[in-house]
């Protein structure tokens, strides 16, 4: 079974494919609990809600019994014009990432039905899964056997990189598990020197300090410590990936269609990332992940990086 749905998922287009246990996550518990004590999370306040649920697969989705991790390769052919505010590479796309995950879980789910029954998924409540939901993506990718949690935080495929999507889909049918693999962060700390905010401290990402979420999900303005330091970004942060060995070793470029860029925003320089209007933000980014960001608030961050950098 597990054989099969793996196989499902790789001629459905998905990078990899792996299959965890469905229980209690104890030792993440604990140290989200820690981490939500300290405040790392900023305004993230989502993550303090359904703690059980996040911790649990069982509580979000009853009667699961198995999780299925799907990853997708989005690691670009082009790159963007490195003199102008840079836009991390998972937002590249012309079609927002979730639409094109999600589509892909649901053709999925659907072929695990047939073969298996619709008794295999509980569809009374929601049990496919991008980014959008209480579940601790990264961790049940590692337990499913599909690379490790580097220092930056971010998941690590033997063979892939870090530059991958993750999509979970929550059966309620045993299968055969992966067993996780081997760290191999080793000694290096290349991501954690790199890091221009210091944001990778002691095993932990404080989300206050990251580029990330300052650009992105973070409501107030920048703090002006951090203006000076965005290193040209001006929506996410690539730094600590870009800089990973693993990456330089593994990332490759994908091979989906549903990941094409807006070939012109690779090429606009500075001054047209700053003269973008409101109607030329809706018009372009209509069904881009950059749309959830908002006008405002990447027209802040243009000038933010503009300014620290003197960009031209
Ligand atoms: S994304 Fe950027 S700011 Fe955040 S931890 Fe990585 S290098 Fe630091
Ligand atoms: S840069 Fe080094 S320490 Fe950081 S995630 Fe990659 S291998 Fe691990």
């Amino acid at each position: 079974m597990t054989v099969t749905i793996k196989q499902l998922a790789l001629s459905l287009g998905f990078d990899a494919c792996g299959i965890a246990r469905a229980e209690a996550l104890t030792e993440d518990a604990a140290f989200l609990r820690q981490w939500l004590a300290s405040g790392m999370q900023g305004d993230m306040h989502y993550l303090e809600r359904n703690f059980d649920k996040r911790t649990d697969p069982r509580m979000l989705v009853p009667g699961c019994k198995s999780v299925v991790v799907v990853l997708m390769n989005y690691y670009p052919s082009q790159k963007q014009n490195p003199v102008a505010p840079q836009i991390a590479k998972y937002a590249y796309a012309a079609t927002d990432y979730h639409l094109v995950l999600k589509t892909k879980l649901f053709e999925l789910e659907q072929k695990i039905c047939e073969t298996y029954g619709t008794e295999s998924v509980n569809t009374n409540v929601q049990h496919s899964f991008v980014d959008s939901a209480p579940v601790l993506e990264r961790r049940w990718a590692e337990r499913a056997g599909l690379g490790w949690i580097g220092r930056h935080t971010q998941l690590i495929h033997p063979g892939l990189g870090s530059y991958t999507f993750i999509g979970i889909l929550m059966l309620n049918i045993e299968t055969e598990y992966d067993m996780p693999v081997m760290a191999r962060c080793g000694t290096c700390m290349r991501c954690i020197d790199a890091c221009p905010t210091n944001a990778l401290q002691n095993g932990s990402l404080d989300a206050r300090r990251c580029i990330s979420y300052l650009t992105i999900e973070s409501k107030d303005e920048i703090p002006p410590e951090f203006k000076a330091v965005l290193s040209g970004n001006a929506l996410g942060c690539d730094i600590c990936a870009d800089v990973c060995p693993w990456n330089a070793r593994w990332a490759k470029p994908y091979s989906q269609d549903g990941l094409s860029p807006i070939d012109k925003v690779l090429e606009w320089g500075t001054d047209t990332w700053k003269q973008l209007t409101e109607k030329e933000f809706a018009q372009t980014f209509s069904h881009s992940a950059i749309k959830r960001v908002g006008y405002t608030k990447l027209r802040q961050n243009i000038e933010a990086v503009t300014k620290a950098h003197r960009l031209q």
